[in-house]
């Protein structure tokens, strides 16, 4: 069975309830921001091209208060956080704000240090559905959760939802440390429920696509229970070929390069590892385009096979697959009703996506299940709506 995920509704009396118990008082902000899931499109998004991902029903839920005391005081019930469940730092001008210790904390600073106003000191108590480390997004979810809880308790909100995201982003890159790509905080600002959304990496703009008529389709997402473990020198070194590729062929970035390029390099004595990971990224580019067409006309055999040509490019060309993914992926195609199964996110670990028809999902868990060395966990991935507040 998947497993059956709590609606945002109980997430949210559960944040309530310890808000209630821990600061004595109801809370008066309650928000919540979605986690998500990369259909198609992998390593793209830093070579200017195409990502198609949709918003989960997996969420991060925030509720709080301000007041007039000093101290903004945050309590996560995660089980990511360790000990340090909790932390406080002194509100006041956002320029002082400074990242540290626990490191969780710092998405959380960061997005206040982002945020377009000084907002006054408050309480928060954050609880989240969304697994943290499995490729899923918990990093923007509680990001845009973040930010959305600060636009509802400062009444300010910036112009555009573009530059929420890009603030989010911000926060993820000079506070965390981490140097993610736009995708994850725009799905989680903008997700339309029963939607994808396909984002023009180099600028930014965005196609909602719509998956109303899934119908006797879904997305089945497996969690491989290994950490999305791609070492910032693995993913650097990958980078590092895409911009030699490009370079070698006199262009911006791979965005603007074809199949026809994939033989310029060969014959200007590239490496054989420059030349995998551009057409990985070349046919990647396009499968993500392909992918998007095929979901408007509703042609769900397509993005299946678009899927399982993303994986294969991952593993054999991008080597960015694992034996547990690889294994998953392997499974879930041996069963009959699986249109297409391949990993999700940047790879070494955490999830696969798979499409396959409803009817065909609790014989599909039992055989990955069946076949695959570790434990997975399985969930039904429905395309859900974005960040927002919750009366
Ligand atoms: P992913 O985004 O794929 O889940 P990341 O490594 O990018 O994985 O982000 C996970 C990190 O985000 C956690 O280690 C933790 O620091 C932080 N985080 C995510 N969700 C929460 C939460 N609900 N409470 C506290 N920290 C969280
Ligand atoms: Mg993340």
């Amino acid at each position: 069975m998947a497993t059956l995920l709590p609606h945002v509704n109980s997430v949210k009396e559960k944040a309530l309830q310890t808000f209630a118990e821990k600061f004595g008082e109801q809370a008066a902000v309650c928000v919540y921001a979605p986690g998500r899931v990369n259909l198609i499109g992998e390593h793209t998004d830093y070579n200017d091209g195409f990502v198609l991902p949709m918003a989960l029903p997996m969420v991060t839920v925030i509720v709080g208060k301000s007041h007039n005391g000093k101290k903004t005081r945050i309590l996560s019930l995660s089980d990511v956080v360790g000990n340090i469940n909790e932390f406080e730092f002194e509100a006041g001008s956002r320029a002082d704000i400074k990242p540290g210790e626990p490191k969780w904390a710092n998405y959380i600073k960061g997005c206040i240090a982002n945020f377009i106003c000084d907002v006054p000191a408050f309480n928060a108590v954050i609880v989240s559905t969304v697994p943290a480390g499995a490729g899923l997004s918990s990093s923007a979810a509680l990001e845009v959760a973040t930010y959305t809880f600060l636009e509802t308790l400062s009444g300010k909100k910036p112009e555009k939802p573009e530059l929420k995201a890009l603030a989010c982003q911000k926060a993820e890159h000079n506070f965390a440390g981490v140097p993610c790509g736009i995708m994850d905080q725009f799905i989680s600002t903008m997700g339309k429920e029963g939607y994808a959304l396909l984002l023009d990496c180099r600028d930014l703009i965005t196609k909602q696509i719509p998956m109303l008529h899934l119908n006797n389709y879904i997305f089945l997402i497996t969690n491989s229970n290994t950490p999305h473990k791609l070492s910032s020198s693995a993913y650097c070194e990958r980078r590092d070929c895409c911009y030699e590729a490009a370079k070698i062929l006199g262009k911006k970035s791979l965005r603007d390069a074809n199949m026809n390029d994939i033989l310029a390099l060969i014959s200007q004595n590239a490496s054989e590892s420059i030349v995998k990971k551009a057409r990985h990224v070349i046919t990647e580019i396009q499968r993500t385009l392909n992918a998007a067409v095929a979901l408007e006309k509703n042609d769900f055999q397509q993005f299946g096979r678009l899927m399982n040509e993303s994986h294969d490019s991952l593993r054999d060309d991008y080597e960015v697959s694992s034996k547990e993914l690889d294994s998953l992926v392997s499974a879930a195609r041996e069963v009959d009703g699986v249109l297409g199964s391949r990993l999700t996110g940047a790879g070494f670990g955490g999830c696969t996506v798979t499409l396959l028809r409803k009817d065909a999902v609790d014989k599909t868990i039992q055989h990955m299940k069946a076949k695959y060395s570790g434990t997975p966990t399985f969930y039904i991935a429905t395309p859900s709506g974005g960040a927002r507040e919750i009366s």
